[in-house]
């Protein structure tokens, strides 16, 4: 244990996804040992993505507006909805220029253990897309583990009684991974090999 703000600092460092305690002492110590104006912008950085970045009303997206980019895009096909875990898996997916449509962001996906059911999840958001727009077809683009598969096969049976195309990625995908780590080309072809969901 060090003293004080030190030893403070490692523990909410500690608490960030991915940063173990060796990580989270290395840091610190970098922050502490690091140029004053750098550590400056780092903390302005953080201080300003809490007070501008909110999310997309429409889709949950990351914005600096009331709606994202995405969203506000008039060229943007608006028939076809992309559904996805979290912002970054929109990043993942805009990587692959498959997709021309709009997205819907779950906030995380269905987690029994982590308490984390259909409540917790944007779905009744979507819901209420779909009797607003002109939707065509739901792409469940759900990672490919434990948790992404029970969100994905709960938003497909509940969306096939709507009456909407409801197209699940074609494997292909490392299983138990995330979509954010898949290479362009294999969450491409996942996306053209598209299957819908029976
Ligand atoms: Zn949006």
């Amino acid at each position: 244990m060090y003293e004080g703000a030190v030893q403070e600092l490692i523990d909410e460092l500690g608490r960030l996804p991915g940063v173990g305690p060796k990580s989270a002492q290395r840091l610190a110590f970098y922050i502490l040992e690091g140029d004053s104006e750098d550590i400056k912008r780092l903390v302005t950085a953080i201080v300003t993505v809490k007070e501008r970045v909110k999310f997309c009303t429409v889709c949950g997206n990351v914005a600096e507006q009331d709606t994202c980019g995405i969203c506000r895009d008039p060229r943007r096909d608006p028939t076809a909805i992309c559904v996805v875990e979290e912002s970054k898996d929109v990043i993942a997916v805009e990587r692959t220029r498959s997709f021309r449509g709009r997205y819907h962001v779950l906030g995380g996906a269905i987690n029994p253990i982590a308490g984390i059911g259909p409540d917790q999840l944007r779905i009744r958001e979507l819901l209420s897309r779909l009797s607003d727009d002109k939707i065509e077809e739901i792409i469940i683009a759900t990672d490919p583990n434990l948790e992404g598969e029970a969100t994905a096969t709960y938003l497909a049976r509940m969306l096939k009684t709507i009456g909407i195309k409801v197209t699940r990625l074609a494997s292909g995908l490392p299983v138990g991974g995330d979509l954010e780590y898949a290479d362009e080309v294999t969450l491409g072809r996942a996306f053209e090999g598209r299957r819908t969901v029976s």
